[in-house]
């Protein structure tokens, strides 16, 4: 029987109307949701992709800020921009697009973001809150794939998930994001001599790499759960992910498509940890229940 789809569309239109009911509440009581957005340069894609994180703001009920610079803004005068975002009570989330221009060095401008702001999750710290399991901002798309597991029923404690990809983006967070859901947890990179060996065994697989069909049908173990997270065109210049969809679908139970899967999720989960971020501010009692001074419903698990 082919795979059931698990649709991330579908997923990030419920997450996105809570998130703005909740939005709605926060913001009568004078508190509404605020995102800045910070851009350098003029990568197509990334103005895109900056573009709809806006967008989505504006949908969720949010006040977003969008500040663009020339390539050439200066690495201090980004890094002041940050500071000012940091002590402006508005503001709740701040996010520098990446990739920066080669003269900015990306690790000191994440680092400045304020922690309590670092709704994209990468700052060492928040990766430090992540490996000790302390509440923190998650990474994002790992966030979202973690709630894609989810809608499929599938208790993840003794089961083996394998990530394919270590990036400290998307396959380490999602590594710790499984084993904080008592799963055996193998992370598998270019450097894994037999991908296969590992995925044969996995209830779960994950699937960041960048390279198309590098998970096929005869890798995947029947009845498992595959999350694609990779994004690359094929010959036809159609978007598809690392997943051989047509091949794992007659095999695994669930599978998220690409486009429709992974991609909804990373800017629905972004909304997600900006929200909390203004929630955090409340007073115990008018915070949302199980999200008081809080990040994950249930510390530790998303
Ligand atoms: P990345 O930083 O390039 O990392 C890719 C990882 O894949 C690396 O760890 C690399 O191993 C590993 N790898 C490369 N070739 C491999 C192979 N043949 N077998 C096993 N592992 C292999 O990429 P990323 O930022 O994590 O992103 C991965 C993919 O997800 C990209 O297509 C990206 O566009 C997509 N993505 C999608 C979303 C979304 O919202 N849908 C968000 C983020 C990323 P080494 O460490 O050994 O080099």
């Amino acid at each position: 029987m082919p795979a059931q789809l698990i649709d991330g569309v579908k997923l990030s239109q419920q997450l996105r109307a809570d998130i703005a009911r909740r939005a709605a509440e926060l913001t009568a009581q004078g508190r509404q949701p605020g995102l800045a957005v910070i851009i350098v340069g003029d990568d197509p894609a990334s103005h895109v992709y900056v573009r709809n994180k806006v967008k989505a703001c504006g949908d969720a009920g949010f006040h977003s800020v969008l500040e663009k610079y020339e390539a050439d803004f200066a690495e201090q005068a980004l890094l002041d921009r940050i500071a000012a975002l940091n002590a402006d009570p508005g503001i709740h989330g701040i996010l520098v697009q990446m990739p920066l221009p080669r003269h900015i060095d990306p690790s000191k401008v994440i680092e400045a973001i304020a922690t309590t702001k670092d709704v994209d999750g990468y700052s060492v710290l928040s990766a430090g809150e992540l490996v000790a399991n302390l509440p923190g901002f998650r990474p994002c798309t790992p966030y979202g794939c973690m709630k894609l597991i989810e809608t499929t029923g599938i208790d993840l404690r003794g089961k083996h998930a394998v990530v394919i990809g270590r990036s400290n983006t998307v396959g380490k967070p999602m590594a710790l994001l499984l084993l904080q859901q008592n799963a055996t947890v193998t992370i598998c990179h270019s450097a894994t001599p037999d991908l296969g060996y590992h995925t044969r065994q996995a209830d779960v697989v994950v699937a960041a790499v960048g390279r198309r069909n590098t998970l096929t049908g005869d890798m995947v173990k029947p009845g498992a759960v595959v999350i694609d997270v990779g994004i690359n065109r094929d010959d036809d210049g159609k978007l598809c992910g690392d997943v051989d969809f047509a091949s794992v679908s007659e095999v695994a139970a669930h599978i998220t498509p690409v486009p429709g899967g992974v991609g909804p999720m990373t800017i629905t989960m972004l909304l997600m940890n900006t929200l909390e971020s203004a929630e955090r501010g409340l007073p115990k009692n008018e915070a949302q229940p199980g999200q008081a001074q809080g990040m994950d419903p249930k510390p530790g698990l998303v």
